[in-house]
């Protein structure tokens, strides 16, 4: 007998969240030596983490019969006085999403809405149907920010929380700090806003976003390290909040939901800002790069201020394939309707080249 009939239905109806190839997979399918493949599609950090981190990872590594520390002590008070604020306003977690999932824990239901931007992450309208909550989908301008003014449209009693993705996930595009002043003047007081920095690190300028934060508005800042710290293996974030929205957090989180090895990752990177800075750097440089080689090339692309940048190239999903075939694994963006695009992470100048050149390569061959 199927149990199906018996589990949640809008369980049922759930799209698994698609993430970037694996290189395992890849080198299994292609047979190819795993060595040998260059991934560029979750932007992730090409430099790997801090040694910093990889040393707190190995110590920590000695004491896992044992539970971690559930209340993340030594994390979160670095946290809490790095960005000067109560240990009580901090929420850790097993990275930016497990702080997603759990902010819409905490509100979101069946005849609940959240709103966000169409080109923003996957996981929101995800959540919304974890919780049977509607997700409502704001258009991004022509330039593919978010359209603040739409988003404030969109709010109705019904709204528990916005996101805003900045810079947002796949085009790169960011809101900058006198438009989320304005919408922070007029959001309603019964919604959460939520600003999801995962990509902070790399903008230019970086706008403050925890001013609404130490003023008393709800709103939260999540952020990962799995992106500029480079700890996407180890599941590793925080948000930083009023105290009440991070009590209710902490009461939906579970009592270890972040692993003792993540703790020591985190809290180490946090030391290591000169790991972040040539992080930052080479995507920067780098980025210069591809912006020089897709015009040469003919190719549209978006401005970004992420690690990753979004290029149109024809046929997305074949420019993949012949870019798979390769050795190089990018990320096609279909699932957000935009069949004709490609985004691309930004790597090493090594990893980059082969990157262009494959590419260089899939679209003579795709045209
Ligand atoms: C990567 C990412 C996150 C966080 O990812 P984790 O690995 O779960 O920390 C959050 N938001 C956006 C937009 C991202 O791209």
């Amino acid at each position: 007998m199927s149990i199906l009939p018996y589990a949640h239905k809008h369980v049922q109806e759930i799209r698994a969240y698609k993430p970037g190839k694996p290189i395992s997979e890849t080198a299994r399918e292609l047979h190819m030596n795993p060595d040998d493949i260059v991934k560029l599609a979750s932007n992730e950090n090409p430099l790997g983490a801090s040694p910093l981190a990889v040393q707190a990872m190995l110590h920590a590594a000695q004491g896992v019969n044992l539970y971690p520390d559930g209340s993340s002590y030594e994390l979160r008070s670095k946290i809490a006085h790095l960005f000067g604020v109560g240990m009580d306003q901090t929420v850790v977690g097993s990275g930016g999403s497990e702080l997603i999932e759990l902010l819409c824990h905490t509100c979101l239901g069946p005849g609940t809405e959240l709103v966000a931007a169409r080109y923003s992450f996957t996981m929101y309208p995800l959540m919304c149907k974890l919780f049977g909550a509607t997700f409502v989908e704001v258009d991004n301008k022509p330039d593919w920010s978010h359209d603040l003014q739409a988003m404030l449209r969109a709010i109705t009693p019904r709204t528990r929380i916005v996101f805003i993705t900045n810079p947002t996930n796949p085009v790169g595009t960011m809101v900058q700090q006198s438009e989320l002043d304005d919408f922070m003047e007029r959001v309603p007081e019964h919604v959460i806003v939520a600003f999801d920095e995962a990509y902070i690190h790399f903008a230019d300028p970086q706008p403050d976003t925890l001013r609404y934060v130490k003023r008393g508005q709800n709103a939260v800042m999540i952020r990962t390290f799995s992106k500029a710290y480079g700890l996407a293996g180890a599941r590793a974030g925080f948000a930083i909040t009023t105290e009440e929205i991070a009590g209710l957090l902490h009461k939906v989180r579970s009592p270890f939901n972040m692993n003792s090895l993540a703790q020591a990752a985190a809290s180490a990177a946090l030391d290591d800002e000169q790991h972040v800075r040539r992080s930052v750097q080479l995507v920067r440089s780098e980025m210069r790069r591809y912006e020089q080689a897709f015009s040469e090339l003919g190719l549209t692309y978006v401005p970004s201020q992420g690690n990753f940048v979004l290029v149109k190239v024809g046929d997305g999903e074949r420019v993949f394939h012949e870019c798979l075939k390769r050795g190089v694994i990018l990320r096609p963006m279909g699932g957000y309707g935009l069949h004709e695009y490609i985004r691309i992470t930004i790597g090493t100048a090594e990893q980059n080249t082969r990157c262009l050149q494959a590419l260089a390569e899939a679209l003579k061959v795709s045209r």
